[in-house]
């Protein structure tokens, strides 16, 4: 069907905000992670350790997604994904096979972290539910209904951290993951309805693996992006908010893209 012709209320994508706080849960915020809903398609974008409560918080169902998608291997952001499992195991069991995308490893440090936490449980039959699939800087993959792309972010290494770009629908939503700044993230964002960016500094300019407000000030006009939103907001931040002029995510936010 020619999108046209689908209902523009149909067309749209909801984004939800369920972790917009850095590392250090700054402010109280949860860390890393949020909903799009598009499409009639279900993605939660990156999984901190509080993730499984924030769902349950903002009446999100657990069981209830069809993509998981991680942008890089820091626990703030996928070391919620042991008690998700743990949920499917024993509380809600996946509707459907989920699939979760990401950089490299991210599979292995998924069975390593659940073993350390959750020792001796049975993962055979949580295994065989999902799927694990690698996405590279420069690749693009099309999963369902769901197109993304990445990059790669100047925030790990030898680990890869990803900017990534998400297509589904008539909707584009771009999120900068970890990162410090990257001309080539301007590039990557052009023509996104909806650009979450990271802003965890303020005054530390010299900490070069995060984005600090200052600096995506004096870049914002490079963006062209229909609405872009502040996330892993850290506690610099937040003692200037005063000072901030673009606009900030807040835990349970939802978006209208
Ligand atoms: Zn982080
Ligand atoms: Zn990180």
């Amino acid at each position: 069907m020619n999108s046209n012709h689908i209902p523009a209320r149909k067309r749209r994508a909801k984004v939800t905000m369920l972790g917009t706080g850095d590392a250090f849960a700054s402010g109280g915020r949860a860390q890393a992670g949020f909903i799009i809903d598009a499409a009639g398609a279900r993605i939660l974008m990156e999984a901190g350790p509080e993730i499984l409560g924030a769902m349950k918080r903002h009446a999100v169902r657990p069981n209830n997604l069809d993509l998981i998608v991680i942008s890089h291997l820091h626990g703030d952001h996928f070391g919620g994904l042991p008690f998700l499992l743990l949920e499917y195991m024993w509380e809600s069991r996946l509707e459907r096979p989920l699939t979760i995308v990401g950089p490299r490893n991210l599979e292995s440090r998924c069975w390593r972290l659940m073993k350390i936490l959750f020792p001796g449980f049975d993962l055979a039959r949580i295994k065989s539910r999902l799927r694990f699939v690698v996405i590279d800087p420069g690749a693009t993959l099309q999963v369902g209904s769901v197109k993304l792309s990445a990059i790669r972010s100047p925030h790990t290494k030898p680990d890869i951290s990803l900017s990534l770009r998400v297509e589904i629908g008539s909707k584009t939503i771009v999120f900068s993951g970890d990162t410090g700044w990257n001309d080539a993230l301007v590039k990557f964002a052009e023509g996104a309805d909806l650009f979450i960016c990271e802003c965890t500094y303020f005054e530390s300019r010299h900490l070069r693996f995060h984005l600090n407000y200052p600096e995506i000030a004096e870049h914002r006009g490079k963006f062209k992006v229909g609405r872009m939103i502040l996330t892993h907001i850290g506690r610099e931040v937040l003692n200037h908010r005063r000072q901030v002029n673009i606009e900030m995510a807040s835990d349970g936010m939802q978006l209208a893209v």
